[in-house]
């Protein structure tokens, strides 16, 4: 139960943002960025945040060529090319607002790994360097199969490589770091050990039920 000053002083914001991930954090951010005013908390149920985005392999992808070509079964040729390029503006956008060292960015290009079963997909190769001509102003795709003996790779099973040098890593630990130094910078709140159970619509307001009782 809160007292009468933790409901008054402690509790109440104008955003309440669930989960301090990648999302959870850009989301703060931008919305502080266009409402400077506004008191805003993402509340996270781990100590730090326990999702995806602090526990993934931290490429920086847009999309392999074979994931495009998967893809063509429900998106046409004009909604893929506008996802790649939400996804590399995206990228850009937080190689910028965070900084790449601050990420750990390492520009290394990307590679995918053709097996049998993948080359089919190689038949596409030039229709997709040509359709991301117009983001990237170069090939993105390049068969590169003097690879298979560089990286030590086995090869009876592997037919080629695909290298594609727009892509990179990030250190996703020191990228959520970031993130949460950059929105404790801007007077967002974290409050972390709070997991959200239910909340509740009333007029104007919404309340929050969490684990913790800080509702
Ligand atoms: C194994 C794996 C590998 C991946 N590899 C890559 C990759 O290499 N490159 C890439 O670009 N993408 C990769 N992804 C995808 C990427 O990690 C996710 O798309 C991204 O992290 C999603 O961010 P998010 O903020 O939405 O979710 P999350 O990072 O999961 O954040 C959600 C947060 O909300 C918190 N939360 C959830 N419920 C509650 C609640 N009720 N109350 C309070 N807090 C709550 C969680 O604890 C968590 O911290 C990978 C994903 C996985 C699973």
């Amino acid at each position: 139960m809160l007292s009468f000053w933790e409901r008054e002083s402690l509790s109440k914001y104008d955003y309440i943002i669930v989960g301090g991930g990648i999302v959870g954090c850009s989301t703060a951010y931008h919305l502080k960025k266009k409402k400077p005013k506004a008191e805003i908390a993402i509340i996270e149920r781990g100590v730090f945040p326990s999702g995806a985005s602090s526990k993934n392999a931290g490429f920086a992808c847009f999309g392999s060529l074979t994931e495009l070509v998967d893809d063509r079964k429900g998106l046409s040729n004009d909604e893929q090319l506008a996802l790649v390029e939400k996804r590399w503006k995206g990228l850009l956008a937080l190689r910028n607002i965070l900084g790449e060292k601050n990420i750990g960015f390492e520009e290394n290009g990307g590679f995918e790994v053709i097996r049998k079963a993948e080359l089919p997909a190689l038949e596409y190769l030039d229709h997709y360097n040509q359709l991301l001509r117009s983001i990237f102003n170069h090939d993105v795709y390049s068969l590169k199969p003097k690879l298979i003996n560089e990286f030590g790779f086995n090869k009876n099973d592997i037919e080629t490589i695909i290298s594609n040098p727009f892509e990179g890593q990030i250190d996703t630990g020191k990228m959520i770091k970031s993130w949460w130094s950059l929105c404790s910078e801007m007077g967002i709140k974290i409050i972390t050990g709070c997991e959200l159970v239910e909340f509740e619509e009333d007029h104007d307001d919404v309340k929050l039920i969490c684990h913790n009782g800080c509702n």
